[in-house]
């Protein structure tokens, strides 16, 4: 018996130090793939994490903090209990009922027949549309020209699909008091000058998170007209498309002549209705695109949540039939948010800071570089500083924000670290509490 014991014991030995060395062997080796070098950091998940530790009064991470419309939640509560079809798998590139009305709604306002099943891709929000069309359209060595302020994730998306982000900046208007974010230009020869023989395509964001920017129809053209002389796709991220204030107009460059072809839209149901965790986007663009982003798609998520498909379907429909009627949720929403982004701007000027008003989104930024603050408690002196502001602000005041160098390349960011971003989809009692936040140490300046 003891001897049995004694061999036990033994080969559990023989085994433990098998296992460490073989542990060591598997440590040895690189375990990780050369794409995710360089991308590893993340603005939203490192300062979501701290706006939580420090229970900030939150204008940082973009979401709105009241509930989606009554009729949209009705929708989802009566897709959940429509019966078992709802709860598995449909069609993995779309619930029919919603490409079908994202097909009917979006065929009259791009003036071109959209087919549901071939032009249509629907992925898991808009970050999943942005990934199916990198990987499924840049290669290796592609050049992709991104246009800065950028949605941070552009550029880890271009460099894992093997491509060149290479990047031109909207510059703020010279000689005037920047007041709008129409004041800040894209200028067509720079933009030009970026292109070269392996560029493959050209990406832009309107309206812009974070700066508001809504391009107007000639920017648009000067646009399409480089894409069209040089033959470049263009990707066009559009979540934002229903926020427009003060009579700025949403232009969609896919609508432009000779556009259709080269252009990807994306959209995304997270803003369209206030429901940024249902996690439902698209992709809209011709079928001959379309196809190779199904083909990321099949191969990746296959499919999205059926019933917050078929929810945002009823919500589509709905917004069909009301269009224009001052009950759609795409005139409701932008005039909420008009009165929520008078209040921010209101708010930031009666505490000295000049807000840039933005022409769209839901997204206000400002200079900070006059705010007297001793930042040298905040030890990684490399960082920008509005990195440091932002981390400050949240830690000593209690308020979440976003620095605004996060949306530039590491290149450029040093440039453009004097501002910060305020998020104002949020409950009046939210920026009344950042009101009283700021208030507060303005009047302990
Ligand atoms: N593009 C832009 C410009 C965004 O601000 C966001 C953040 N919502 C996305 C894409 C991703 O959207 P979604 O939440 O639908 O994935
Ligand atoms: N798009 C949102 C923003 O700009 C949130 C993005 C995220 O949390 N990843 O705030």
């Amino acid at each position: 018996m003891g001897v049995i014991k004694n061999l036990a014991a033994s080969l559990i030995v023989i085994r433990q130090s098998s296992f460490r060395n073989n542990h060591k062997i598997i440590m040895s080796r690189r375990l990780h793939a050369r794409r995710t070098d360089g991308v590893d950091k993340n603005v939203w998940v490192e300062f979501t994490q701290l706006a939580a530790d420090y229970k900030a009064v939150n204008l940082g991470q973009g979401f709105p903090d009241f509930s989606p419309p009554q009729f949209i939640q009705d929708a989802f509560c009566k897709a959940i209990s429509g019966g078992p079809q709802m709860h598995q798998y449909t069609r993995g590139f779309g619930h029919p009922p919603l490409v079908k009305n994202l097909a009917k709604f979006f065929s009259r306002i791009v003036g071109h027949d959209i087919d549901p099943l071939e032009d249509i891709l629907v992925t898991v929000g808009a970050y999943q549309a942005l990934f199916c069309a990198f990987q499924a359209l840049v290669d290796e060595g592609d050049e992709v020209i991104i246009v800065e302020p950028f949605f941070d994730c552009y550029q880890p998306m271009v460099v894992m699909a093997g491509g060149k982000a290479v990047y031109v900046p909207l510059r703020p208007r010279e000689g005037s008091t920047v007041l709008s974010s129409g004041d800040w230009i894209l200028s067509a020869e720079e933009l030009a000058s970026k292109i070269t023989s392996r560029t493959k395509a050209i990406v832009i964001n309107t309206p812009n998170n974070p700066l508001g920017k809504v391009y107007k129809t000639e920017e648009l053209q000067m646009i399409a007209d480089l894409c069209i002389r040089h033959n470049l796709l263009c990707i066009s991220d559009e979540v934002y498309e229903w926020l427009t204030y003060d009579g700025a107009k949403h232009v969609k460059i896919a609508s432009l002549p000779g556009m259709w072809e080269r252009t990807v839209t994306i959209g995304s149901a997270g803003k369209t209705f206030s429901a940024t965790g249902w996690k439902v986007g698209w992709v809209i663009s011709s079928g001959h695109l379309i196809k190779h982003m199904k083909t990321i798609h099949q191969n990746s998520i296959y499919h999205c949540a059926t019933a917050a498909q078929e929810a945002v379907a009823h919500g589509f429909e709905r917004e069909y039939e009301m269009f224009g009627n001052p009950e759609s949720y795409f005139k409701q929403l932008p005039a909420m948010l008009h009165h929520k982004r008078k209040k921010l701007a209101s708010c930031l000027q009666s505490v000295g800071l000049q807000p840039i008003m933005p022409e769209g989104g839901y997204f206000m930024i400002t200079d900070i570089s006059s705010v007297k603050v001793n930042l040298n408690d905040q030890s990684n002196t490399d960082e920008p500083f509005d990195f440091r502001f932002v981390k400050w602000l949240i830690k000593e005041k209690g308020l979440a924000t976003i620095p605004v160098s996060a949306f530039y390349s590491p290149e450029h960011r040093k440039e453009f670290d004097k501002y910060i971003r305020f998020c104002f989809v949020k409950e009046d009692s939210t920026l009344d509490a950042a009101e009283d936040i700021l208030r507060k140490w303005s009047q302990q300046e």
